[in-house]
């Protein structure tokens, strides 16, 4: 599985709904057949200018169940930050992106010169997503988008889809057949969706064509135009791992929290290897990402284009470490290695309850994300709990006798 699904996933799923309950479910708000509900595509797609001979890819396409329940079967992905980031910012991961860093070097840095995005940066998401694009996924895509159109889950988000993967034929830069990619839609060794491609796809090799499948120029140098599409600020950093003293308030260690660094280092932060930190005024988050007695990050304004790229927390925080770690940075400091990670029915427990008790008006997912650790830290604060928004068992139990 590929890893921009972890975004899909995360937008909308219900907690164990529908996964594995057969095809009974698959479409089951549609009342028209696929053959005409694609007609009423084909119909949209031409009145948006779109021509003849490129609304002829979407002939024959069929209504794929199998990738219906896949979609709806993704449940909850619920993995630590440490557990996540050990398996995919892996050793080899971090040797093969410093090995591609080389090897292309001077197209990187032609890419950062003109979009101001790091080598780094890019070979971790290349790494993270395909594995340099030795896993692009072997789904028509079309199909794919189709389906989830025709789906009733996200009807309106994959019918834009669709049209934009039309929108790519039309332009010229891939053919029908060549749209082979993930079951979920997402095409090349970035794993751009058709609409993302669609916005941020530039032709880097001069061919006249966008190919982000099997081009290198075109996808590493469209990948650093949607971060900058997504508000990367050339010459900043994105992450970097920090030590912290109890003498921080964990209340403002939150990704909604900007200080100036020398606040930080007022508040006792230094590098991870002791060093003072700049007494300037650049400003960052404290992000920990399991706590405070976990690993600790500096999450800088760039840091909110990895949240652009991947919704997911972990996500996005295990890319911008992998990019570190390539860009030379040293293994993180683990932390104490008794860390609890509740289950998703302990923390599909504790989102009710951070409901009923107004900390939060999020709908409970059992997922535990940026809205969930607001929640968490607004709680922690009223109980008088080291507000590091981590949950543990013991806030669970706080909130359940809390009148
Ligand atoms: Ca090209």
């Amino acid at each position: 599985m590929t890893m921009r699904h972890v975004r899909r996933g995360l937008a909308a799923v219900m907690l164990f709904a529908a996964a594995g309950s057969g095809p009974a479910f698959a479409a089951s708000c549609q009342t028209m057949s696929f053959e005409r509900w694609l007609d009423g595509v084909r119909q949209e797609a031409a009145a948006q200018g779109l021509s003849p001979s490129t609304l002829a890819a979407l002939n024959g396409l069929a209504f794929d169940p199998a990738v219906v329940r896949r979609d709806h079967g993704q449940g909850v992905f619920q993995q630590s930050f440490l557990q996540f980031s050990d398996r995919m910012a892996a050793a080899y991961r971090i040797q093969q992106g410093g090995a591609m860093l080389k090897r292309h070097a001077d197209l990187f840095a032609r890419i950062e010169k003109q979009y101001g995005v790091p080598g780094a940066v890019l070979a971790s998401f290349w790494g993270l997503e395909s594995d340099f694009g030795s896993n692009n996924g072997k789904y028509p895509i079309l199909r794919a988008v189709a389906t989830l159109a025709y789906d009733c889950r996200r009807p309106q988000f994959f019918r834009t889809q669709l049209i934009d993967a039309l929108r790519i034929i039309e332009r010229g830069d891939l053919r029908a057949s060549e749209m082979i990619g993930d079951w979920a839609g997402e095409l090349g060794p970035l794993q751009f969706t058709p609409s993302d491609y669609y916005k941020y796809a530039v032709d880097f090799d001069g061919d006249g064509r966008r190919d982000l499948i099997r081009s290198v120029p075109d996808l590493l140098a469209s990948g650093a135009n949607f971060l900058a599409g997504l508000g990367w600020k050339r010459g900043e950093p994105w992450l970097q791992e920090v030590r912290v003293s109890e003498s921080v308030p964990w209340e403002q260690a939150d990704l909604s929290i900007k200080h100036p660094r020398a606040q930080w280092a007022r508040w006792g932060v230094t590098y991870a290897d002791g060093r003072p930190l700049p007494a300037d005024n650049l400003s960052a988050a404290l992000l920990l990402p399991m706590g405070r007695y976990g690993p600790a990050f500096l999450a800088y304004s760039n840091f909110q284009a990895y949240l652009g790229w991947n919704a997911s927390l972990v996500y996005s925080t295990t890319a911008a470490y992998l990019a570190t770690r390539i860009a030379g940075a040293p293994p993180m400091r683990r932390g104490s290695p008794n860390i609890a990670v509740l289950s998703a029915v302990q923390i599909l427990d504790m989102q009710r309850l951070l409901v009923q008790r107004g900390f939060s008006s999020a709908a409970p997912d059992g997922k535990f994300g940026l809205t969930t650790r607001a929640g968490v830290r607004a709680a922690q604060v009223k109980l008088g709990l080291p507000a590091d928004s981590y949950p543990t068992a013991e806030l669970i139990e706080r909130l359940r006798t809390l009148r």
